[in-house]
């Protein structure tokens, strides 16, 4: 699997097992008093612990989320509740129990899949007057006439879909699965963690809601797992946010402090820099820059030999070998090198190709029309025993990188007390 595939993945493992554990706890014929005790009181923790998180981080989509899935929680709590004391249904019973089937997928997927507008204010009220306008007539409309309400709700109309394992009402299935499609799109489109779990979440849901009477702890439990997956992608996002550079997908500069720290006395730091980019900003645009920026990460993050790639700062990175010796990483260095300087970088944006076919010609990476060239320069440092913190080392990675470019560009230069043969490494290149 590849490095992207996986950590794509990696977005589902939580919402997943969270899922999995719950679907399992909720099978349980009876729960012990002290979980029983913990479920009734969990989704209304999480509403408030998630809500007040979702305000702090501005997050009033997942504020929403949290809002509709408690809701229903609530409204099937009561009716639950009654059912387990009695052993008989409320009169409101079916009719809440369909239309919750109905509005909860409904009025999900439509919050998950509405863009968050920059005013955080008029967002959710909108949100808000949404949920008004479809629940109040739904309610109302359910309390004045629930005979033709309930028998227009459980209405079969398609036979052909009558099945024991489609337990709910028919009109419910249609909503779940445009929902479920649309949350499936917008994670293809945006592969995160929060996008990742709201799908994971309605699915869930999708498997709560059959066995929210039969199965004694079904609704706490799977309602609680659920709001919880909901909060823990929130927080997933949030330390992504500070620990990893949007732009290119790597561990950002805050990642590689907090790694610093942890490196024990042997270890190599190696800077890496674009060659000339200022000049490739210049003549392609920031967006072709830009691209470029992430193709050069992507070469990065693949390094060998136990290395590390970190975006130290604008086209600066920083590779971290933690236990080797230049001897050992130089090789890597050179081959990352190498093929990034082979890698024809296709341009994606197709409205810079005529400015790049006319200025292209003049610029030493131009290759064939719409693809080009770069190139890096690195300067590597092993840790020194005088050396008493991993900033020093980095300063002296950074002359070595100075050199490189000194010597023309496009080749790896060490600096260390093991220099024997480590400088062999650099490719012999014509000036950038
Ligand atoms: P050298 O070979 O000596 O490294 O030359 P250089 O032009 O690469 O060096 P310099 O430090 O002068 O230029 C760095 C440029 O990188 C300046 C800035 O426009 C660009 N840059 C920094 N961060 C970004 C970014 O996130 N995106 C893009 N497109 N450009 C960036
Ligand atoms: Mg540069
Ligand atoms: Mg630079």
């Amino acid at each position: 699997m590849s490095r992207l595939s996986a950590r794509l993945f990696s977005h589902f493992y939580t919402p997943l097992a969270l899922l999995l554990g719950g679907l399992a706890a909720a099978r349980q014929p009876s729960l012990n008093e002290f979980f029983t005790s913990l479920f009734n009181v969990l989704p209304t923790v999480l509403l408030l612990v998630g809500g007040a998180f979702c305000i702090a981080y501005a997050r009033i989509r997942e504020a929403c989320l949290l809002a509709v899935t408690y809701l229903s929680y609530f409204l099937l709590d009561t009716q639950v509740d009654h059912y387990r004391l009695t052993g008989t249904l409320l009169p409101e019973a079916a009719l809440t129990f369909h239309l919750c089937c109905l509005l909860l997928p409904a009025l999900y997927g439509l919050y998950a899949l509405w863009h968050e507008r920059t005013h955080l204010l008029q967002d959710g009220l909108a949100r808000l007057a949404v949920l008004f306008a479809v629940a109040v007539p739904a309610f109302a409309l359910a309390r004045r006439f629930p005979e033709a309400t309930l028998d227009w709700l459980a209405e079969i109309r398609w036979p052909f879909l009558q099945a024991d394992w489609l337990p709910l009402i028919q009109l419910a299935y249609p909503v779940f699965v445009v929902a479920l499609l649309g949350l499936f799109i917008q994670y293809l489109r945006r592969p995160r963690p929060v996008h990742a779990a709201k799908l994971v979440v309605l699915a869930g849901l999708l498997l709560m809601l059959p066995q929210v009477f039969s199965r004694p702890g079904a609704l706490n439990v799977l309602s609680s797992v659920m709001m919880l997956a909901l909060v823990v992608s929130i927080a997933q996002e949030a330390y992504q946010m500070a620990f990893r550079d949007e732009l290119t997908g790597l561990p950002g500069r805050r990642a590689l402090n907090e790694r610093l720290q942890r490196l024990g006395r042997h270890y190599v730091i190696a800077m890496a820099d674009v060659d000339r980019f200022k000049a490739f900003n210049d003549t392609y645009g920031h967006d072709v820059g830009d691209q470029v920026l992430r193709l050069v990460a992507s070469r990065l993050r693949k390094i060998g030999g136990g290395g590390r790639a970190y975006r130290y700062g604008g086209e600066e990175f920083a590779l971290v070998f933690p236990g080797r010796d230049l001897q050992h990483c130089l090789p890597y260095l050179e081959a990352v090198r190498g093929a990034i300087e082979s890698y024809p970088l296709q341009l994606r944006d197709k409205t810079s190709r005529p400015k790049i076919a006319e200025q292209g010609r003049q610029h030493r990476g131009a290759g064939a029309a719409g693809t080009v060239s770069v190139t890096i320069s690195i300067g590597a440092a092993e840790r020194l025993a005088t050396q008493r913190t991993p900033e020093e080392v980095i300063k002296t990675a950074d002359q070595a990188l100075y050199s490189a470019k000194g010597a023309g560009r496009n080749c790896v230069r060490a600096h260390g007390d093991n220099r024997r043969g480590a400088v062999r490494a650099e490719k012999q290149t014509t000036s950038a």
